[in-house]
């Protein structure tokens, strides 16, 4: 039922075109995967979200960790909440938790955009062998390996992923290090977790869930190597690449993975998706991503068009009774709905008209996107696909 298939690959990059078949769908590779969050998009119902291309989305464990053990649903509530059958994918929630080390104060995610360069003092947390415990809302909470396979067996997404150690840009060689070797420790703790859920999920007559290991190793070339050789020799059926890179680095750090890892099993880059990076990223071999981006900004009137950001908001718009993009199939620029409108709604006060402006935006945002990959797809490996980059890359200078 779970499967993944390469079609064609270019001859110039390590690009490939791929068909991922799960329980719930199939998505075309290169795909691009929008974050829901708690498990939906604010505003969006099932029917909006299947007007937007859309393919498969990705939840956080973290989030749906209560729902998921106080969940009277069945098991597998994760369709369900989206409202449709759709491929979707669980993070470990292992991301969440660990980055609540690195503070508000050094702004410090994924990517290191605070000044500081002072060492993470892990205070807030404390990893052992087994997982981390820490204080959320004034409980004292723990999250590890077996507990996130359980959580993700129970939400019930098509793809899950291993816990592993996420570090942060400020950390050095050895603590990189130290956490490479508990990322492997858990990798095998996952794997052996994930077969006991399956048998229970076999059971009762569900699928199996595919399982992602985690390339991580933070900035160090000879620790992204180790780490690929290794968690890529697992049984894993397909991989993540683990963030803690500043953006310049995504190129330089997927050419020192990718060749280690095996060529039949997909590959996802986590949290990354802006418009440069993604010409970056599947020359490099991968053939997903995901972003918050798109949809974040969709909230806030920011939109995509193929000649660069359109800022909704700006009163020149207040008049405009052209749509978004002219050419556009998406939901608001094929049912005619004007900038104007569009505009007098996102800075409306009332939340109610807030809704409906920000679900006009979301749905070009999210079918933006979708396009774009779409279009890639079909010039892989022609010279349509250079064309495509470098207008492209013009009006998205920025990764
Ligand atoms: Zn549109």
């Amino acid at each position: 039922m779970n499967s993944f298939q390469i079609t064609k690959k270019d001859k110039k990059t390590r690009a490939r075109l791929g068909v991922l078949t799960t329980p719930h769908g199939v998505v075309n590779t290169p795909g691009y995967i929008f974050v829901g969050t708690y498990g939906r998009f604010l505003h969006l119902d099932h029917e909006d979200l299947k007007r937007t291309k859309s393919q498969i989305f990705i939840a956080n464990t973290f989030h749906l960790w209560e729902k998921a053990l106080k969940s009277k649903l069945k098991e597998g509530f994760i369709h369900k909440s989206f409202g449709f059958d759709i491929p979707i994918m669980t993070d470990s929630g292992g991301f969440q938790v660990l980055s609540l080390a690195f503070g508000d104060k050094n702004k410090v995610g994924k990517f290191m955009t605070g000044e500081t360069t002072d060492p993470i003092k892990r205070t807030k947390i404390r990893i052992t062998q087994k997982g981390v415990h820490f204080n959320f809302k004034g409980k004292k909470m723990f999250l590890g390996p077996e507990l996130s396979m359980k959580l993700q067996r129970i939400i019930g997404a098509d793809i899950i992923f291993a816990f592993d150690h996420i570090t942060s840009p400020l950390d050095d060689f050895a603590y990189n290090q130290k956490a490479l070797e508990l990322t492997n420790k858990w990798a095998h703790i996952c794997l052996k977790e994930h077969e006991k859920q399956s048998r229970l999920r076999k059971r009762s007559g569900e699928p199996r869930q595919m399982l992602f290991g985690i390339v991580q190793g933070g900035i160090y070339p000879a620790l992204r190597k180790k780490s690929a050789k290794y968690i890529g020799s697992l049984p894993f059926d397909g991989f993540g690449i683990g963030g803690a890179y500043t953006k310049k680095q995504i190129a330089k750090v997927l050419k020192l993975i990718i060749p280690h890892l095996p060529e039949e099993k997909p590959r996802h880059l986590l949290g990354v998706g802006k418009v440069a990076d993604i010409f970056e990223a599947i020359e490099n071999g991968i053939d997903m991503f995901d972003c918050v981006i798109p949809t974040r900004e969709a909230r806030h009137g920011r939109l995509y068009t193929r000649a660069g950001y359109m800022d909704i908001r700006r009163g020149a718009y207040a008049k405009d009774k052209k749509v978004i993009e002219k050419g556009c199939g998406c939901p608001t620029c094929s049912g005619g709905i004007s900038r104007a409108e569009i505009r007098a709604l996102i800075k409306n006060v009332d939340r109610e008209q807030n809704a409906r402006g920000q679900r006009w935006c979301l749905m070009h945002n999210m079918w933006f996107f979708n396009q774009l990959l779409e279009d890639i797809r079909n010039s892989l490996g022609t010279s349509s696909y250079q064309r495509l980059k470098t207008k492209m890359l013009k009006n998205f200078p920025t990764a």
